[in-house]
């Protein structure tokens, strides 16, 4: 790794989702370079040979520029979708009759396939099918073990293979499927840092993925079930992150019963120590337009009042007209809001308190100390990122550098709000890591002479879950001369 780079001001992180409008090294940069901190790979859509060349774009940029990337691999989940139409699309008209079967033949204004025998099983009358993300809905009123009758209730055109969702029914789908399987082995291999698992419903959905990652990613649950929203806590506590996925949710519950679900999921994750992002729609309009609706402005604002750790883009940097302009947009609205002085008082009206350890003692103590003394950061040394984590959560007002030998924990820290990782060489010593803390900090510009810096880390060295030692120190201008510029691994 080459020239250190400066650390982002901003707290929260932008995951930028690459697709066909961002997936060449160029664009990968400029949205790096826009503000895109993390960037998600939808496992959706394409097929895997297609992303071998997106990975490679991402880490080749992390060489570049000396800088730990973060990515995150998005399976489909148990998506359920439409079968073909002979004409490609259809229009249907409400108050007519619309069947569904299980006859690959390709359908027309009154029926189509239904490729998924779970939803004959479980559909009864007066259950809805809502249709490409919830635009047509139908409603069942007759049920055969092969065939659904139904009547359009909001008609609309649907095309070749739409998404469904059957908020009435529940589903007796596994959490993987087949497809799932494959692309996560695929993207573990490929080295996603986070593997993002769709439509969750109960925590032991998690496991088996848990079980097949094996400790080579992190794990995210994306909440857009009713069912997962019954057993927020226990799915949270089984996973690494958790995604506000407001697509789906808004899909399979009424849509004004989003908000508050956002500010529940997020601060059930803050409280329990878990990165959340916020995604789906955030700067919807800017898929066509170069500038959003000041509702959708006001969208991430809130995003980023709530505390979450990162707002996210779909098509608005995947697939839009405006990939740049939308991280770009995103960055400032971001930007904006950390700036207003009333920020970290709204952030911190979610109450996070230490658990009774010694790392959480430690990381609130190193939150009050770096205010109460204006100190630059807070330093940390740590290899599996848990001390980080711990740190993150307290949201201090300073940045948080992390100093991990494990190139893993610094791309796997990317997601989290303050987060500054750099990969380098542990130390053996306390003397050692004073010295180490003042360089970096120097190196990545986080401090200058006469900044003071939280020093948070575990004696004996090379101990992990040790974080027991809480160390101020200033920076002295003699030292800035005897820096020797020492490396990022
Ligand atoms: P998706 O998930 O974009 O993969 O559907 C996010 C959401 O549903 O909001
Ligand atoms: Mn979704």
């Amino acid at each position: 790794m080459t020239k250190a780079i400066s650390p982002r001001s901003r707290k929260v992180r932008i995951l930028a989702t690459l697709g066909p409008a961002s997936s060449t090294p160029e664009m990968i940069e400029r949205l790096f370079d826009a503000g895109a901190d993390a960037f998600r790979i939808n496992m959706s859509h394409g097929d895997q040979q297609s992303k071998v060349a997106v990975f490679a774009a991402i880490r080749g940029l992390e060489k570049k520029l000396g800088r730990p990337s973060t990515i995150l691999a998005d399976l489909q989940g148990p998506k359920l979708r439409v079968g073909k139409f002979a004409e490609g699309k259809v229009m249907l008209q409400a108050g007519h009759e619309f069947v569904l079967d299980r006859d690959s033949t390709p359908g027309d204004a009154t029926r189509v396939e239904l490729p998924h025998r779970e939803i004959f099983e479980a559909a009864h009358p007066d259950a809805r099918l809502l249709l490409d993300d919830g635009k047509l809905v139908l409603r069942v009123i007759g049920v055969q073990p092969d065939r659904l009758t139904t009547v359009i209730e909001v008609g609309g055109s649907l095309s070749n293979n739409k998404g469904l969702n059957v908020p009435d029914m529940v589903l007796p789908l596994a959490a993987l499927t087949e497809k799932d399987r494959s692309d996560l082995a695929f993207a573990v291999e490929m080295g996603a840092d986070w593997i993002a698992l769709s439509f969750v419903q109960r925590p032991e959905d998690l496991m088996e993925a848990r079980r097949l990652i094996g400790g080579r990613a992190a794990l995210l649950a994306k909440i857009e079930k009713p069912s997962a929203i019954a057993r927020l806590e226990e799915i949270v506590e089984q996973c690494d992150g958790v995604m506000v996925a407001r697509g789906d949710l808004g899909v399979e519950l009424p849509p004004q019963t989003v908000p508050p679900l956002q500010k529940r999921i997020v601060e059930t994750a803050r409280r329990m120590g878990r990165p959340v992002i916020v995604a789906t729609q955030m700067l919807e309009s800017m898929i066509e337009s170069p500038s959003p609706t000041r509702a959708e402005v006001s969208d991430v604002a809130t995003a980023v009042y709530d505390g979450a750790d990162a707002i996210m883009l779909s098509a608005e940097s995947a697939a839009g007209k405006w990939p740049i302009e939308s991280v770009a947009m995103m960055n400032s609205i971001a930007d904006a809001v950390e700036r207003d002085p009333t920020h970290g008082d709204r952030v911190h009206f979610t109450i996070t308190r230490p658990d009774p350890t010694t790392a959480d003692a430690l990381s609130e103590a190193a939150k009050n100390i770096a205010a109460t003394v204006s100190a630059s950061a807070i330093l940390c040394f740590t290899t599996s990122g848990s001390t980080a984590r711990r740190i993150a959560r307290e949201r201090p007002s300073v940045p948080i550098m992390v100093l991990t030998p494990k190139v893993e924990t610094a791309r796997r820290l990317g997601l989290l709000w303050g987060v500054h990782a750099v990969h380098t060489r542990d130390v053996d010593s306390f003397e050692e890591m004073v010295a180490k803390s003042k360089r970096m900090a120097m190196r990545h510009h986080i401090a200058a002479a006469g900044d003071r810096l939280i020093l948070c880390a575990g004696v004996p060295f090379r101990t992990p879950g040790s974080t027991n030692v809480l160390h101020v120190v200033t920076l002295v201008g003699d030292e800035l001369k005897t820096y020797k510029g020492d490396q990022d691994a």
